[in-house]
């Protein structure tokens, strides 16, 4: 079990969940962000962080969320980790908004 990083991370790509992550398991790309599920501790201290909801226990994803649980496994073994707050990307505010975020 781990937390899985979903669709409304991409375009935004707050940075917000990487500075409480106790293990450093978050790696990206251009797009967003992913969770290392062999690093992952469980401890859900990213969900409230993120400002979209993008995060979820794996265990509470919705059905057309899962396939996440897939991609961030995958994404973790080839992108980098990413341990500090960055920018959001530039499409990141309207993004949010859009998602109905404010
Ligand atoms: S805080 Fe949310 S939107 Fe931002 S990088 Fe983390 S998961 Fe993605
Ligand atoms: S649940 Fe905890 S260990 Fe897992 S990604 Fe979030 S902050 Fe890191």
């Amino acid at each position: 079990m781990a937390f899985v990083v979903t669709d409304n991370c991409l375009r935004c790509r707050f940075t917000n969940c990487v500075d409480v992550c106790p293990v450093d398991c978050f790696h990206g790309d251009q797009d967003m962000l992913y969770i290392d599920p062999e690093e992952c501790i469980d401890c859900g201290a990213c969900v409230p962080e993120c400002p979209v909801e993008a995060i979820y226990d794996e265990s509470q994803l919705p059905d057309d969320l899962v396939r996440w649980v897939e991609v961030n496994a995958a994404k973790a073994r080839t992108t980098p980790t990413v341990t500090e707050t960055q920018d959001p990307l530039p499409t990141a505010a309207a993004r949010k908004k859009a998602l109905g975020f404010g």
